[in-house]
């Protein structure tokens, strides 16, 4: 049997735990290689109440929370080291070390060594809106893409890794925008307005969410739920993924306990479903 091995490559140390987690802590206990790599350093996150104090040393901070995190899912870390962009119009975006200003050609090769190096079947990152159009997340749909295919070919990179490898499956995460119609119509019951969502109320919730003819991979983690949990608490300085705390727990299992993806390579016929990102692969 093959060793089944997983890549993603997602842009800040949070985005593992409150994003595709219960994946990752599902994969991870059913034996499959979870390697994890963070593109940014979460520089210029904002701070939860409570971590005031933190925000001279977010970076120092925000690294303890992810290894603790990554460790909670039962993955290993990588990190791209780039400094964290902010969101759209952030003046974080003008820094020279900020991932949005990174060479495009060097970064996809930072990406092309971890793919020789570790040689997973599957990869896994953001999709070319970044879930909620966060510049830093967009960036890592483009390197991620060309570096899938640029890993396989030794005319690519051919100073980088020990040799040309070619991963199986490009994933990008990716939500339904019929659980978002959901979280809107109840933001909008509670008064909120959704065009204003997360902590630093820039999240428009009515753009969010792709139509679910267009994701091809459900994955159920109900029984991982909790380890989700766990490691999104351990960013602590982001709030600990608590801002869906009002709604009660078995709600919250049945509507989000999995975690959907649209399948970029190979690519698929309309219609296709699968529950496994390693269908057919390594059994
Ligand atoms: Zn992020």
């Amino acid at each position: 049997m093959t060793k089944r091995t997983l890549l993603a490559v997602l842009a800040h140390p949070d985005d593992e735990s409150f994003g595709p987690g219960g994946t990752f802590a599902r994969y991870a206990a059913e034996g499959v290689d979870v390697h994890i790599a963070i593109a940014t350093d979460g520089a210029a996150g904002s701070v939860a109440e409570g971590y005031e104090d933190a925000r001279e040393k977010l970076a120092e901070v925000r690294a303890k929370e992810l290894e603790t995190a990554v460790s909670i899912l039962g993955g290993t870390l990588h990190t791209l080291s780039y400094r964290d962009s902010g969101y759209i119009g952030d003046p974080a975006n003008e820094h020279p070390d900020a991932f949005v200003q990174a060479d495009e050609q060097e970064a996809i090769g930072r990406v092309v060594k971890l793919i020789r190096e570790l040689r997973p079947q599957v990869i896994v990152t953001h999709d070319e809106t970044g879930g909620y159009f966060h510049p830093d997340h967009i960036q890592c749909w483009k390197i991620t893409v060309p570096a899938f295919h640029a890993a396989g070919d030794p005319k690519q990179y051919p100073e980088i890794g020990p040799a040309p490898y070619q991963p199986q499956r490009l994933y990008f995460t990716a939500f339904p925008n019929t659980w978002v119609k959901v979280l809107i119509f109840l933001f909008r019951l509670r008064g909120q307005d959704p065009t204003k969502f997360g902590r630093n109320k820039d999240i428009d919730m009515t753009r969010v969410g792709v139509a679910r003819k267009k994701l091809h991979a459900f994955i159920n983690y109900r029984d991982y739920w909790d380890v989700k949990r766990e490691a999104s608490a351990a960013h602590a300085s982001q709030g600990g993924g608590g801002a869906l705390g009002w709604i009660p727990v078995s709600i919250q299992k049945r509507l989000l306990a999995r975690d959907t993806y649209i399948r970029a390579h190979p690519p698929t016929p309309e219609g296709f479903r699968e529950k496994d990102l390693f269908n057919g692969i390594g059994k």
